[in-house]
């Protein structure tokens, strides 16, 4: 956890209050109540994004930054709020430092494009680790194809933690960029950053942190970190879809190329030569996704309003109480047992295919995933081609986790 994270005691939060603010937890799946622990996925939305969203398509509804008419004003006032919000969420110096992605995805690809294609070079390293989703792998492998550069993997060991030793003799001259998990989805370990941020930064290499499993779920403060780039998603932070956040130190931002070429993005535009916007303009191509960004500025002030603190403690309760429950189960064995972890739980069972697990969970209302989590080679790490994950929110209650532990011994009794 970061410095600005650091309240003794943040306050008890009200669940059974907070999961009247969510619409979906409220309905029934195969006749059960939905229990809802795909979060890591995917998070439910509060009716305050639905209805703010909402609000901007029958009311408010117009382009931004292009007119000077009234509703374009306001609606570029909306979706420019919306950047102040984000710098304030992740304590970004400056709000300019706020790109509006479609997700993480996205974040990755434009620094893999706009830093990779102009500072890594043939033979160049880029450091990635052994637990990364594919959206922090195939973008630089990608680029290293292009440029002959090659990717180095930090190894993991047997608990989910990532070998520093290892790490450290991995950083040389050659190294142009360190990118890694804030928390790993598969596994839920929490990486040490600020650690792999500083052997980095002594080398003289910038860090991206991939935070998508983070910004939801515990306080960040890039300047405390001391990231150079900070990437998540919006759909996972109880916002919308196609909207997503990378933060960028100003420095490394101006010297990038832009990613996407054409309107807004541009200074001036002749057929001889073009000149970018300012950061963020500069990385913002086209019309974006609007009511999406006014949307996630909600989500953001939803959260704020609970407290990233409140909630990073209060899924801690979640995750031990799972772990403890599942472990009473004979036959469950839990991937990934770091001390630091967020609240998400691998999980197999022996003789029982993760997919078989998922689908009688669902015949329960309980929704798990069950699947590689696009982390394919940290599959072929443990040994097993698949995993069940449960991963649990600021909703969730004491009693869908007894409610997944009994589906879980009545599935294992189905297979017996
Ligand atoms: N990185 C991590 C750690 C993730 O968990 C995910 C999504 O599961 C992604 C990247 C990709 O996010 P998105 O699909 O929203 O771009």
């Amino acid at each position: 956890m970061t410095a600005h994270a650091v309240l003794a005691t943040p306050p008890a939060l009200d669940v059974t209050a907070l999961r009247a603010d969510f619409p979906t937890l409220r309905r029934t799946i195969n006749g059960h109540p939905l229990v809802y622990l795909d979060n890591a996925a995917t998070s439910q939305k509060p009716q305050v994004v639905i209805d703010r969203m909402n609000r901007f398509y029958t009311e408010e509804y117009s382009t931004v930054r292009r007119s000077i008419h009234l509703l374009s004003a306001k609606a570029t006032q909306a979706y420019e709020q919306t950047r102040h919000l984000v710098a304030q969420l992740i304590n970004a110096p400056e709000a300019r430092q706020i790109i509006f992605t479609k997700g993480t995805t996205e974040g990755i690809n434009l620094v893999a494009h706009g830093y990779g294609r102009k500072f890594v070079g043939a033979g160049d390293e880029i450091i990635i680790s052994a637990t990364e989703h594919h959206a922090n792998i195939v973008p630089w492998q990608m680029l290293c194809e292009e440029k002959g550069a090659h990717l180095r993997v930090i190894p993991v060991d047997d608990r989910g933690e990532l070998i520093l030793e290892a790490y450290e003799k991995l950083l040389t001259d050659r190294t142009r960029l360190v990118a890694v998990g804030h928390i790993s989805n598969a596994l839920g370990t929490i990486h040490p950053v600020e650690e792999i941020i500083r052997l980095a930064h002594a080398q003289g290499v910038p860090v991206l942190v991939d935070g998508a499993q983070a910004a939801p779920h515990m306080p960040v403060d890039v300047q405390a970190l001391d990231c150079d780039f900070y990437v998540f998603s919006g759909h996972k932070t109880y916002g919308p879809t196609g909207v997503g956040i990378l933060y960028g130190k100003a420095a490394w931002l101006e010297r990038m190329n832009p990613f996407l070429g054409g309107g807004d993005m541009i200074e001036t535009v002749t057929f001889e030569k073009t000149t970018y916007a300012p950061i963020p303009h500069k990385f913002e191509a086209g019309t974006p996704a609007i009511a999406e960004v006014i949307g996630l500025g909600t989500a953001i002030e939803y959260m704020r309003r609970i407290g990233l603190e409140a909630i990073a403690a209060y899924e801690h309760q979640l995750l031990e109480q799972a772990t403890e429950r599942l472990l009473a189960i004979p036959g469950v064995r839990i991937i990934g047992t770091a001390p630091r972890k967020a609240a998400i739980i691998s999980f197999v069972i022996d003789g029982i295919h993760p997919h078989d697990i998922g689908t009688l969970l669902d015949q329960e209302g309980i929704a798990i995933r069950a699947g590689h989590h696009c982390a394919q080679p940290l599959m072929a790490r443990y040994g097993v081609p698949a995993t069940a994950r449960a991963s649990f929110a600021f909703y969730n209650l004491p009693s869908e986790i007894e409610a997944l532990g009994a589906a879980i011994e009545k599935t294992i009794a189905v297979f017996a």
